[in-house]
C-alpha cells in the first residue's frame, strides 16, 4: 500500500495519534531495517516521551545482518529497546514477549507496589506507512487472540486485541509520515519502494542504487550483472542494459529498463541483503 499525503491528512494522523497514547504504556515503533533512520519521523520521540519504547527493525530479512546489529546497538545506547523481525515469520515473536516484558518492568514493578496485579501492558504499533505495521499485527496476534471490545474510559470504538495474559494491543496501528522534505530521506524510501515509482526519475534512482552499492557492497553487482564495477555509475546501468539485453526499438539500450530491473531486484532481495544506511553515517 503506498500512501498519498497531504497537511490535513497529517494534522488527523497526529491528533489522532495523541490521543491513542494516552491510553498506552509502551510504543511498538516498526522501522525497516534497511533504512533505520530514514524509516522513522522523529515527531515520535515526542508523542511518545514517558512511555516505554521499543524498536523493531523490520523486514530484516532483506538487510544486512551486521549492519542491523550495529543498528540495535545504536538503539539500545539511546534507551530504546530493539529487536530484529521479520513481520511475516510466526517464530519471530516469541522473543518480542519477552522485550515487553523486560521493556515495561518498571510499569509492572510500580503496579505491584500499589497492590495492582496482573494488569496488562497496553501497546500500540507505529510506523511508517507499508513498514509493515499490519503483518506485525496479524502475526503477533496469531488466530488465537480475542478482540476485548470496548472498555469503560476507553475511547469508544476502540478495540484492544488481547495478545496473552499480560500484554493488550490496540488493533489500529498508528501512522507516521516520513520526513520526506529531507531529499536524503526521500532517496532511500523511494529506493526501498516505499514511495511511488511514478513520480520519481527512475533513471536517477537507480544510479543511486548503484553508488551505494559499489561503495558498501563491492563486488554485488559483478556477481548478479557480470559488468566492471570501477566505472562509473552511468556507465554502470548501460553494462546492465547490455547484460540483459535492455534494448529498445532502433536497437538503442532501454536505460528505464535497465533501471527498473535493478530497483526491482533489489527490493526483491535478489541482490542478497542488504541495508543503505549506517549509524555512523547518520548519526
Ligand atoms: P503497513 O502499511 O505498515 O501496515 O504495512 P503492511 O503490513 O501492509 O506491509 C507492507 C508490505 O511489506 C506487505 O507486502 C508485506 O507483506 C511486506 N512485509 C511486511 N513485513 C515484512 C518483512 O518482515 N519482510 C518482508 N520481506 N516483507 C514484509
Amino acid at each position: 500500500m503506498q500512501f498519498q499525503w497531504y497537511p490535513g491528512h497529517m494534522t488527523k494522523a497526529k491528533r489522532q495519534m495523541q490521543e491513542d497514547i494516552k491510553l498506552i504504556d509502551l510504543v511498538i515503533e516498526l522501522v525497516d531495517a534497511r533504512i533505520p533512520m530514514s524509516s522513522r519521523n522523529p515527531d515520535i520521540d515526542e508523542l511518545g516521551k514517558n512511555k516505554a519504547r521499543l524498536i523493531l527493525l523490520n523486514k530484516s530479512d532483506l538487510a544486512d545482518k551486521d549492519a542491523s546489529e550495529a543498528w540495535m546497538e545504536f538503539f539500545k545506547e539511546k534507551g530504546y529497546f530493539a529487536v530484529k523481525v521479520d513481520a511475516r515469520n510466526k517464530g519471530c515473536m516469541k522473543a518480542i514477549s519477552a522485550v515487553i516484558a523486560e521493556a515495561c518492568k518498571e510499569k509492572t514493578e510500580r503496579d505491584r507496589k500499589r497492590g495492582i496485579k496482573n494488569r496488562p501492558v497496553r501497546a500500540m504499533v507505529v510506523g511508517i506507512p507499508n513498514v509493515g505495521k499490519s503483518t506485525f499485527i496479524n502475526t503477533f496476534a496469531g488466530r488465537a487472540c480475542a478482540k476485548t471490545g470496548n472498555k469503560p474510559g476507553v475511547t469508544k470504538g476502540k478495540q484492544w486485541i488481547r495478545l496473552n495474559k499480560s500484554v493488550e494491543l490496540l488493533d489500529t496501528p498508528g501512522i507516521l509520515w516520513p520526513k520526506f522534505e529531507d531529499q536524503q530521506v526521500g532517496l532511500r524510501l523511494a529506493l526501498i519502494g516505499a514511495i511511488k515509482d511514478e513520480i520519481l526519475n527512475i533513471d536517477e534512482l537507480a544510479l543511486e542504487l548503484i553508488a551505494i552499492l559499489t561503495e558498501h557492497y563491492p563486488g554485488v553487482l559483478h556477481a548478479r550483472y557480470e559488468v566492471e564495477e570501477d566505472q562509473t555509475p552511468a556507465n554502470i546501468i548501460e553494462q546492465i542494459a547490455v547484460k540483459r539485453n535492455c534494448i529498445q526499438k532502433g536497437n538503442a539500450l532501454d536505460y528505464t529498463k535497465a533501471a527498473n530491473l535493478l530497483l526491482e531486484e533489489f527490493r526483491s532481495g535478489k541482490l542478497g541483503k542488504i541495508t543503505l544506511e549506517f549509524p555512523v553515517t547518520v548519526a
